[in-house]
């Protein structure tokens, strides 16, 4: 199977699994699991921060960073596509009380900083309290400029906003700068990071920041049922994951940008030049969308249906799969 869902459905490697079953173990909940006490110095190491806070997935390290940053009746400002504000269910607001001020993001995944200003509210009881910048990067596939972070982190600063990077796939945007996760970091004040994407790990996230934000997180995190007791089985993977298999997101590059030559001659294809900088390809397919899934299906090939693919690359996709892709859309569209 060629599954190009997403980098979620990576499945453990042996020495990741051999990793976790030499774990050391503790009760987390007790601060006693030496393994996740290991990977939250890591992870705060990694992103330059005071401290990591070992978490479920993603969603929940991003909530975590929301209701540790906000309060009830305060408001954060987050793009409309953005994986905070369209595909956490709601949970700034329904579990956090928090109102998102979503808006449009620009073609390069960035949010226009004039358009940021003008949606912070005034202080007067009308409004909710403008307290927090949210960004993504990768954003859709897409690496943030590090000049754009520079100007972002300089604004908020002086608008008095807290700012939180989603940075589920920091590594890719790492990566394919050619610099390190730190100097992405450090112009946040937190930072969520997954290792269940495309470094391969089965579960997990950490919530990387300051000190007395991490507390604080960890007191949200026991009430939403997250203070996981001997967690070093999973931290184990997201060490593995930390130290084995980051440099190796380029070949999940390589591998989108042949896919997206590969498919550029196919007419009834359509890709957005410039689209393609990590491990996502997105395909507009104008002509028999709804056959094109099933063909697919009956050589190996798992994707999404409809006329707007996400075509994702990540570590148990090799570059003799991609070939084969290559084919069965060409076969396809003979
Ligand atoms: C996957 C993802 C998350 C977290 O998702 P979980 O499935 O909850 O781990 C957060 N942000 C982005 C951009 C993601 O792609």
């Amino acid at each position: 199977m060629i599954d190009l869902r997403s980098d979620t459905v990576t499945k453990p490697c042996s020495g990741m699994r051999a990793a976790m079953n030499n774990a050391e173990v503790g009760d987390d909940v007790y601060g006693e699991d030496p393994t996740v006490n290991r990977l939250e110095a890591l992870a705060a190491d990694m992103t330059g921060m005071e401290a990591g806070l070992f978490c479920s997935s993603g969603t929940q390290s991003n909530l975590l960073a929301l209701m540790s940053h906000c309060a009830r009746g305060d408001e954060y400002i987050v793009g409309q596509q953005a994986h905070t504000y369209k595909y956490e269910a709601g949970g700034a607001a329904v579990l956090g009380s928090i109102q998102p001020q979503p808006l449009e993001l620009e073609p390069d995944g960035t949010l226009d900083l004039a358009r940021v200003e003008r949606a912070i509210k005034p202080d007067d009881f009308h409004f909710a309290r403008t307290r927090l910048l949210c960004l993504e990067n990768t954003q859709g596939g897409k690496v943030l400029p590090m000049a754009y972070l520079e100007k972002a982190e300089a604004f908020a600063r002086k608008k008095g906003l807290k700012f939180h990077l989603d940075g589920a796939r920091i590594f890719n945007a790492a990566v394919k700068l050619g610099t390190t996760t730190k100097e992405i970091a450090t112009h946040f004040d937190s930072v969520s990071i997954c290792l269940s994407k495309g470094l391969g790990a089965p579960v997990g996230s950490v919530l990387c920041a300051g000190r007395s934000q991490i507390t604080e997180a960890r007191r949200w995190r026991k009430m939403l049922g997250g203070g996981m007791r001997q967690a070093g089985i999973l931290a184990a993977a997201g060490i593995y994951a930390l130290e084995n298999n980051i440099q190796r997101l380029d070949q999940d590059h390589d591998n989108a940008a042949r896919l997206e030559q590969g498919l550029a001659g196919i007419n009834a294809l359509e890709i957005a030049p410039g689209s393609v900088q990590t491990n996502m390809v997105f395909v507009r397919v104008k002509r028999r969308a709804t056959a094109l899934a099933g063909f697919m299906e009956k050589r190996g090939i798992v994707m999404d249906k409809g006329d707007d693919l996400r075509l994702v690359t990540h570590l148990n996709v090799s570059s003799k799969d991609i070939d084969t892709v290559i084919t069965a859309f060409k076969e396809f569209y003979k």
